[in-house]
């Protein structure tokens, strides 16, 4: 995108987000010259959505923009930082002003809810992909790793489960309108920064859901070296998810992937305290189950039945 390329990083890109006073640099040289704070740790995570693979073509730019940076601000709650930063690499078909511009308004109002400030990038051409790289800030004893969580630790997953991964199956079939809400769950999550802000040195370990609540919870069950049980019963649910869930598909709320919600644990003596500071700041938590010794994940059916199904054993129902 020889000359057109400077053009669209003025245009689009440059002044895309609010300024910060850490940013002595920011979009326009070789680096973006950045100074973080001296007290915290910088927490870096890089997602990339691919057209065909992680969204359908013809998804509306604005919800993509939001999406981008939402996966990616995701992981910085996970980790209970603060963000502060962001770069984009954008990969395009051709240099169409009007999709790049209602990409970069979504980006942008996403940024400036959280006071990200886009800070450099690259543009080229070639089949969509979108990779977005955020930095944020974590006190280093704080940080929410996946390895934290012990036998006897309570289970908690914030909102609700299961939207995203029906919206997907609704819009991949046949005609069926696919309910605004659930839609809306699926093209713009809400990453859940304040919560994870209020869990950093408080929570044992923590994930966001990103592959589905399974897949997820596995990752802090190897991470943590335990096991964990899942009251199904428990899990927060809409009433179209719940509806499915009756008819025994629970596939959308154990794998359907795309939550960005937390999944996080607590020792037994921390529960009261961050449950109290949840309610008062208004997140929406539930408590789902615990973790347990012995290895592998026991989902516990509304009936009572058992079941150490594994995350592969939903594989099939994917793509
Ligand atoms: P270089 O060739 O030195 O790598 P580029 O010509 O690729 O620099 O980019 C010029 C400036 O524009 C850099 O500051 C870069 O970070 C920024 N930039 C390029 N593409 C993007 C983008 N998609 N989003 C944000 N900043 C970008
Ligand atoms: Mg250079």
């Amino acid at each position: 995108m020889s000359v057109s390329e400077f053009d669209l990083i003025r245009r689009y890109f440059t002044r895309a987000t609010g300024a910060r006073a850490d940013v002595l640099l920011g979009i326009g040289d070789d680096c973006a010259l950045l100074n973080p704070p001296s007290d915290r740790c910088l927490a870096v995570s890089m997602d990339t959505l691919v057209e065909g693979r992680h969204f359908l073509t013809g998804t509306d730019p604005v919800s993509l923009g939001h999406k981008a940076l939402a996966v990616n601000l995701s992981d910085l709650a996970a980790m209970g930082a603060e963000p502060a930063w962001a770069t984009l690499a954008l990969t395009l078909p051709e240099p169409n002003t009007a999709w790049l511009q209602a990409f970069m308004e979504g980006f942008s109002a996403l940024a400036a809810e959280y006071g990200v400030q886009l800070v450099g990038g690259d543009t080229t051409r070639g089949p969509l992909s979108i990779t977005v790289q955020v930095h944020g800030f974590v006190e280093p004893a704080s940080a929410l790793r996946r390895s934290g969580g012990k036998p006897g630790d309570r289970l908690f997953v914030s909102g609700r489960v299961g939207d995203a991964g029906l919206a997907l199956q609704r819009a991949r079939g046949p005609s069926i309108p696919v309910d605004l809400r659930l839609q809306e769950r699926l093209d713009r999550p809400a990453p859940r920064v304040a919560l994870g802000r209020l869990l950093a040195g408080r929570a044992s370990a923590a994930i966001d859901i990103s592959d589905g609540l399974v897949s997820d919870l596995g990752h802090v069950c190897t991470a943590s070296h335990v096991g964990a049980r899942v009251e199904l019963g428990c899990l927060p649910v809409s009433p179209a998810v719940a509806a499915e869930c009756g008819l025994g598909n629970w596939w959308y709320v154990l794998a359907g992937g795309d939550d960005y919600e937390l999944l996080f644990t607590a020792e037994p003596a921390q529960v009261e305290d961050v449950l109290g500071r949840c309610r008062e700041a208004g997140h929406q938590v539930q408590d789902i189950g615990c973790l347990v010794a012995d290895s592998g994940i026991t989902l516990v059916y509304p009936d009572g039945r058992e079941s150490k199904e594994t995350p592969s054993g939903f594989d099939h129902f994917r793509n």
